[in-house]
């Protein structure tokens, strides 16, 4: 099937054609059409699937034939597309610009931690497709920068992030502004319960798709857990890059504050390495991003928000230097390796406190997943599982810490403040770096066969078209929302932007 036969105009295949894409992804085969119908979609695909072509290449077809202001006429804002990330924004309207390099429609990108006075100009001079946050966007609108009354499309991407990172009152004030009939595509990876009922308000008679990610537990992924001590991880970490001459690493960690301070140990280890979460500025995290993409940079910590959004491809190395507290966030984190079919290799350091999370990610993903001791970090086996939770900042080097800590003043996507992200006395770590053979551990049981490869399902009207178990693309529990650890950016209180 070639993007020939979707229906897309001549300008959009002309773009489509010199990014190299030959056939459309599964997202791209359902969504282009049914936008191109101009009802409204409910979509369960996530990063990688290429959704933000799914909906963005019909988005601009349609405003390109739809009510185009006359020459010499000043443009509305047509077309709102809202993120949870800064990153995510950004990369979304790069893909706005790259899709509609030959049309006349023009885009920005709006979100805090930069100046906003360059984002009134640009609406100034006349803008039809907005890429936002939705802090930023709601300043915007209460400086009466923004004129939203002329919105005929609405997009939420990611929205089971947004509703993680407390975006929901923010969202709901933002429909408030937004003329009643317009069309309105929900892009989320989840579908927990919040998710169905924000999809039940806003969406009328959706088209449902759903797709898995490419490359989720797939076999290009080779995963690896290496058993070790808390507070002998980040010595390890150390050990496995340099043994491995590993480049272009992405570790994760659990929270802003183990990001930063596994940074500066890194560094302090002759590995060069930044941080990138929330609480940086913007300049920072395009800093650190640019240099990871063009491989000066040898390691970049992040916690999941922040990971949200990078798109690099054939990502070689992912580290779970923390498991995550949330199975899902295992999927979303190796899927950065192997990408476009590339292999890639995804290891995690889990101490004895991390058990039960290993357990809860191996029954999501239906596997045991390898395990390896490496000689001299062999994890103490008289060791006590301490719970994650209760973690005081200052205790061992194993970055984990209490899902609630380090989370600074109320902001939202990412700005501002220092969430108490000054790193603790890291422990001096042991002295017994001195493996340098791995012995190998029982290769448990190999992938079952099963493969995670795109899947299309799609039905049209059936709200129940969705997975049986709407949690999960892969048939996991539902995301619990809040109190969860993961976000990077905290709810309640003051706006950041
Ligand atoms: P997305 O899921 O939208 O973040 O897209 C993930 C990556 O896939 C991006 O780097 C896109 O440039 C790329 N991509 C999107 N659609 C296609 C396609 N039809 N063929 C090849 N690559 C694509």
């Amino acid at each position: 099937m070639s993007f020939d036969s979707l229906g897309l105009s001549e300008p959009l295949l002309r773009a489509v054609n010199e990014l190299g894409y030959t056939s459309p992804t599964p997202i791209q085969l359902q969504a282009i059409p049914a936008v191109l119908n101009g009802g409204d979609l409910l979509a369960g695909a996530q990063t990688g699937t290429g959704k933000t072509a799914g909906f963005t290449l019909p988005i601009l077809q349609r405003l390109s034939q739809m009510s185009p202001a006359p020459a010499g006429a000043k443009r509305h804002v047509r077309a709102l597309i809202l993120t949870p990330t800064r990153e995510l924004a950004a990369q979304v309207e790069e893909s706005v610009r790259a899709y509609g390099k030959y049309l006349k429609l023009k885009s920005t990108v709006m979100f805090g931690g930069v100046g906003i006075n360059p984002q009134i100009d640009a609406l100034k001079r006349g803008i039809d497709i907005v890429v936002a946050t939705p802090g930023r966007l709601l300043d915007h609108m209460q400086q009466k920068t923004i004129d939203l009354s002329h919105i005929e499309i609405l997009v939420l991407d990611e929205a089971d992030r947004m509703l993680d990172m407390g975006f929901i009152h923010d969202i709901k004030r933002v429909l408030a502004k937004l003329p009643p009939k317009r069309q309105n595509l929900l892009f989320s990876a989840t579908f927990s319960d919040e998710i169905k009922t924000l999809a039940d308000n806003l969406l009328d008679s959706p088209a449902l798709i759903e797709v898995a990610r490419r490359n989720t537990t797939a076999e290009t992924v080779a995963q690896k857990i290496h058993p070790v001590d808390r507070d002998k991880k980040r010595e390890m970490l150390t050990h496995l890059i340099k043994r491995h001459n590993w480049f272009q690493v992405l570790v994760f960690t659990r929270t802003k504050h183990g990001a930063n301070r596994l940074a500066e140990q890194l560094g302090k280890d002759g590995i060069s390495a930044l941080a990138i979460h929330g609480n940086k500025s913007q300049s920072a995290r395009t800093r650190a991003l640019a240099e990871f993409k063009d491989q000066t940079l040898q390691v970049l910590v992040a916690t999941d928000i922040a990971a949200r959004g990078i798109d690099i491809d054939q990502l070689p190395h992912v580290v779970n230097y923390d498991l995550p507290n949330v199975p899902e966030d295992y999927v979303h984190r190796i899927g950065r390796t192997g990408r476009a079919g590339a292999t890639g290799e995804a290891v995690s350091l889990v101490c004895v406190d991390e058990h039960q999370l290993l357990k809860d990610i191996e029954r999501l993903i239906k596997r045991p997943i390898p395990q390896e001791v490496i000689e001299g970090f062999e994890p103490d086996p008289n060791a006590k599982a301490e719970p994650i939770q209760r973690r005081s900042q200052g205790g061992g080097g194993g970055g984990q810490r209490s899902p609630r800590q380090g989370q600074g003043a109320p902001r939202r996507d990412g700005a501002g403040g220092n969430g108490g992200a000054k790193p603790a006395g890291a422990k001096p770590a042991g002295g017994n770096n001195n493996g340098s053979r791995s012995s190998q551990k029982p290769a448990a049981a190999k992938p079952n066969g099963k493969t995670d490869a795109p899947r299309a399902a799609h039905s049209n009207g059936q709200r129940n078209g969705l997975s049986p178990n709407p949690g999960s693309l892969l048939g996991g529990k539902p995301r619990s929302e809040g109190g969860n650890g993961r976000r990077d950016t905290p709810r309640s209180g003051q706006r950041g932007r």
